[in-house]
């Protein structure tokens, strides 16, 4: 597939996805406790997006079961609501959640600590963050892929951070997954060339220890292979003339 460029009226319905996605996302942030199931926020995700007259664009995409990834310490992507699941303070949690709105949709995720977190917890989720930013510092046209890639990895690696290889970003609109893909880490070739009005959704995956990875049984829960904390921070964005636009904030 090649690499859509949106039109104005696409951008308008893609800027009002990101609008609704950033406000689930600030509400839900807000409402995570220890105690709570992964279950209840799965939940609780899902009847703030319809009720902003969107989809959950998760559920059901590759027979995905629930509307919100929810992703725990050392679980770096993919995890699966479960109301046997209960979150604790000092945990720290990833949310990556998509909505669609008349035919377009927004990715975004964040990572959330749950009460009091050790430091090195929130070194991980403010680097994970920053990487982003650093990262769409070259999200402008005339530019190539491979430029964002390569300074959201040489920000992360600087704190000795391992980068995750096995899954990266997107392109994104009418569908939730467009190309290009978007590697968090350099790439041999640059890339495509950045053009006004390309949709990316960016989502650097940070990990504590090793960049290595493993699927755990249920066939979607992607964990570190080392057992240490990963992060997870995401926007969609559109590429202009000038400065990117952060969508999903
Ligand atoms: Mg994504």
């Amino acid at each position: 597939m090649a690499v859509t460029i949106k039109s104005q009226r696409e951008i308008e319905l893609m800027r009002e996805a990101g609008r609704i996605l950033g406000l689930v996302h600030s509400e839900l942030g807000k409402e995570i406790k220890p105690g709570m199931t992964t279950k209840a926020i799965d939940r609780l995700g899902e009847t703030m997006i319809r009720d902003y007259g969107c989809k959950p664009s998760f559920l059901h995409l590759y027979d995905y079961p629930a509307s919100i990834c929810v992703s725990v310490n050392d679980e770096v992507i993919h995890g699966i609501p479960s109301k046997h699941r209960i979150i604790r303070e000092g945990d720290i949690v990833s949310l990556d959640v998509g909505v669609e709105y008349k035919g377009y949709h927004s990715d975004a995720a964040r990572t959330w600590g749950v009460g009091e977190i050790s430091k090195e917890a929130a070194q991980l989720i403010d680097v994970t963050r920053q990487s982003f930013f650093e990262g769409i510092k070259y999200a402008k046209a005339g530019n190539h892929l491979n430029d964002i890639s390569k300074a959201i990895q040489a920000y992360a690696e600087s704190f000795g951070y391992g980068v995750v290889r096995d899954f990266v970003g997107h392109g994104i609109g009418q569908q939730v997954h467009e190309d290009p893909e978007v590697p968090n880490f350099a790439q041999r070739k640059k890339g495509i060339k950045l053009m006004p009005g390309m949709t990316l959704a960016i989502e650097p995956m940070i990990n504590q220890g090793t960049w290595e990875v493993e699927w755990m049984a249920d066939e979607w829960t992607i964990v570190t292979a080392d057992g240490k904390l990963s992060a997870h921070y995401e926007n969609t964005i559109l590429i202009t003339d000038g400065e990117p636009e952060i969508l999903s904030i």
